[in-house]
């Protein structure tokens, strides 16, 4: 089964009044663009009629002014941006998903990744299910349309059927009068809950989607929660008696999140400064100047400048017309991207002993690409500093990393590494030092440290449903 639904954005209103709804949506994603720029997508509810649209590209492409005065005004609407991954790239599978079920209509928008997911599948297959997609989502829709027989609310139904769903999922959901959010027990991706001055209710991966549509922050969604709300207001429930320790994704931090969101309670900026101060005191080096991989390295490697008195400066310049280079499938297509996103400015690296600051190094080919952008604009010596430990497992809750073969530090040393991306030296954060950085050891850390909190990444789970007939 495709591993789609990844680090996306979600978002959700339900308003006092009735009003142009996907336009509140649409500024939302756009706030959220940096969750996911494969595809885009909205929902209304129209008085318990939905309407939709979703395509992939960015929310800009998806949506221009025609499509969205075509949406009718409504008080309920969800919204979402999906995180591309290598072949996942079909019109069938944008989200929101939307089924109509026997007692009305359900739209769900998902963050995060199952791991049972190919069993529960395989488990509704073989009771008749038809699915239309690659998503593990559609199997959320399913098993919650199945208890919805047996339950009087579609919040109970949902957490029943969430009860048999493990791994990672912020959820928001849209029923034809409840908006709800929901984030499981462990809480690997953020959701928060945000209120207008007019009193309408905002649900977003992240609270620079809360600004955006001039929300104020209430709290975030806490693990095993799910937040119900109707135009009689709003109620929260827990789907599970036992909630475990959280574990929110510390990779959230790293490179995931914008700066200016703070996620449960602790803000991604202080995170990152903190982590290039650390990074600093972990891994000196004498250096003229330190620069910053725009834009998930920007904010650390100011923290390292601070801590160390080097000047820090621009340079390079990141091209902002261009999506995160990870987007491309396949190996060239991400080489060439990184060079048309990034440039080197040879005014502040020529002659220059660099230290060069990034968030991570995952297969190593932005960092490869970068240090020779800097050797050529005549930088003396490049010194790589990594604001995270190595990656070394794959993620199955929804980095989008899910096998081991390509992660550049499973398989070479550190020394290995240096001479592979061509840096003078190379050091990264300790997991302590990521860790004390954000300020809580309950993060998810399974990339750097192989400790899955919810079950590791299923045997064939990806590839499963994707096999031509035939060859299963
Ligand atoms: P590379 O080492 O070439 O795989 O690229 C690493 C860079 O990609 C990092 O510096 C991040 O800016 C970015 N990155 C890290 N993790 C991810 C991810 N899961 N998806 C997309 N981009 C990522």
């Amino acid at each position: 089964m495709e591993n789609i639904g990844e680090a996306c954005g979600v978002f959700g209103v339900l308003t006092t009044q009735r009003k142009n709804v996907a336009q509140m949506v649409y500024t939302g994603l756009f706030a959220l663009q940096h969750r996911g720029q494969e595809s885009a997508g909205i929902m209304v509810s129209d008085d318990g009629v939905f309407y939709g649209h979703k395509d992939v590209g960015l929310v800009g492409d998806v949506f221009d002014s025609d499509t969205l005065t075509t949406f009718p005004h409504g008080r309920l609407a969800i919204g979402h941006v999906r995180y591309g991954t290598t072949g996942g790239g079909s019109r069938v599978n944008c989200q929101p998903i939307e089924v109509r079920h026997h007692k009305g209509w359900l739209a769900i928008a998902h963050n995060g990744n199952l791991t049972n997911a190919a069993a529960l599948r395989e488990e509704l297959e073989g009771n008749g299910a038809i699915f239309h997609t690659s998503m593990d989502t559609e199997v959320i829709a399913y098993e919650i349309v199945r208890e919805r027989l047996k339950t009087h609310t579609i919040e109970e139904a949902a957490a029943n059927a969430l009860k048999r769903v493990h791994g990672a999922y912020s959820l928001v959901m849209a029923s034809p009068r409840k908006l709800m959010g929901v984030r499981d027990p462990y809480g690997f991706r953020p959701l928060c809950l945000g209120k207008t001055p007019e009193g309408d209710w905002v649900l977003a991966s992240e609270t620079c989607a809360l600004t955006a549509v001039g929300a104020e922050f209430v709290r975030d969604v806490a693990p095993g929660e799910m937040i119900v709300i109707s135009p009689e207001g709003m109620k929260s429930l827990f789907i599970t008696d036992k909630i475990p320790d959280r574990r929110l994704c510390v990779f959230e931090y790293i490179y995931f999140a914008r700066p200016d969101s703070l996620l449960d309670g602790r803000s991604v900026y202080d995170s990152r400064l903190e982590m290039g101060a650390r990074l600093a005191q972990e891994a000196p080096v004498d250096a003229d100047v330190v620069i910053g991989a725009p834009d998930s390295g920007l904010v650390g490697a100011m923290g390292y400048a601070q801590a160390t008195g080097i000047p820090y400066s621009m340079g390079l310049v990141r091209n902002r017309y261009v999506g995160r280079t990870f987007i491309a499938p396949g190996q060239m297509a991400r080489e060439a991207k990184v060079r048309v996103k990034l440039s080197a400015v040879d005014q502040v690296v020529r002659g220059k002993r660099v230290i060069l600051v990034d968030d991570s190094i995952v297969r190593g080919t932005t960092s490869r690409s970068v240090i020779d952008l800097l050797r050529r604009a005549g930088a003396a010596e490049v010194h790589m500093r990594v604001l995270a430990p190595p990656f070394l497992h794959a993620c199955c809750y929804g980095t989008d990393v899910d096998n081991e073969k390509g992660l550049i530090a499973a398989n070479h040393t550190l020394e290995e590494i240096r001479q592979e991306i061509g840096a003078d030296s190379l050091a990264y954060l300790s997991l302590e030092g990521a860790l004390a950085s954000v300020g809580s050891d309950h993060c998810c850390t399974a990339c750097f440290s192989g400790v899955y909190p919810d079950g590791e990444p299923e045997k064939n789970g990806k590839s499963r449903f994707e096999q031509p007939i035939g060859e299963q």
